[in-house]
């Protein structure tokens, strides 16, 4: 279990936790205020992109203090967690309403609207976040053709995600003021400003998933479809062997490499369960 599960999950997952999307969450005005300012602000957002930039070329101790610094407060305020699209349905099961809105990151290092995010709420009408959502200016939201943040069935939106899979993004949630839970992302390491903070410099923003991918050697017919789309460098390939195969070390758990294996050779196990990896967030 990770740190989130013990606080905010009394010891199972915490992104199962409905209390964590509760909109009694949102009577927090500091809460309210710092989703207006990260979902307006992306200015902001850029400026720091640049810093982590700066980073890399400190002192290995400057890092290494800044590194703290900055994961302890993304913890309180904006942090997220990789999981596979069965956690995905297991939240679509609890929330009452999915909406597709572009994503910030992409905005601030592509400058395009890409619609990888998906806002969840428990109330079918979207509750209070969508009450703050309305109040701000939504331009980079829901982009120049639309005027409105896309409302979809469950079905829709799992049927996106399983195609953002299949892209090679995998599937994140994300608190917006810690425990509250308001929405999960598509992430890639080239262009998410999280994945690129977490894996790119070494200053983490999102724990790894509850799960760890193995390869059964068997079934495995060493096609490495898997390979091109890990973002963790996570699969390794024996030539002498012909299979593929995963350091539980480096694997993120998300998953996403079982959706383009021609052979069904991967499976998920419970972190936990792995101990190589079990204490790996
Ligand atoms: S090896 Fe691990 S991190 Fe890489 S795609 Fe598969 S599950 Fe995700
Ligand atoms: S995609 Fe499946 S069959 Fe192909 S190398 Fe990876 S594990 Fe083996």
């Amino acid at each position: 279990m990770c740190e989130f599960c013990l606080k905010h999950g009394e010891g199972k997952k915490w992104y199962l936790e409905a209390k964590n999307y509760s909109d009694d969450l949102l009577s927090d005005i500091r809460r309210r205020r710092f989703i207006e300012y990260f979902l307006s602000d992306t200015e902001d957002l850029k400026e720091k992109a640049g810093q982590l930039d700066k980073l890399d070329n400190a002192p290995r101790f400057l890092r290494r203090i800044m590194s703290r610094l900055i994961s302890a407060r993304m913890k309180r305020l904006h942090y997220g967690q990789v999981l596979p699209i069965e956690d995905v349905e297991r939240i679509f099961a609890m929330v009452g309403s999915v909406v597709r809105i572009a994503c910030i990151c992409r905005h601030v290092t592509l400058g395009q609207e890409k619609r990888y995010c998906y806002a969840v709420t428990l109330k079918p009408d979207g509750g209070r976040f969508h009450e703050i959502i309305r109040g701000l200016d939504q331009s980079f939201l829901t982009g120049p053709d639309a005027p409105e943040a896309e409302k979809l069935s469950k079905d829709e939106a799992l049927a996106a995600l399983r195609d953002h899979e299949r892209e090679g993004l995998c599937h994140t949630v994300w608190t917006f003021g810690t425990p509250f839970i308001a929405g999960i992302c598509n992430c890639d390491r080239a262009d998410c400003l999280a994945m690129r903070c977490t894996v790119t410099h070494a200053v983490p923003v999102m724990f790894r998933a509850e799960y760890v991918g193995a390869v059964d050697p068997d079934a495995c017919t060493g096609c490495r479809q898997c390979m091109r789309l890990c973002q963790f460098g996570a699969i390794t390939y024996s030539a002498a062997n012909r299979k593929a195969d995963i350091d539980p070390r480096r694997c993120y758990g998300c998953g996403i490499c079982r959706s383009v294996c021609p052979a069904n050779a991967i499976r998920l196990e419970p972190r936990a369960s792995v101990p190589v990896a079990a204490k790996l967030w």
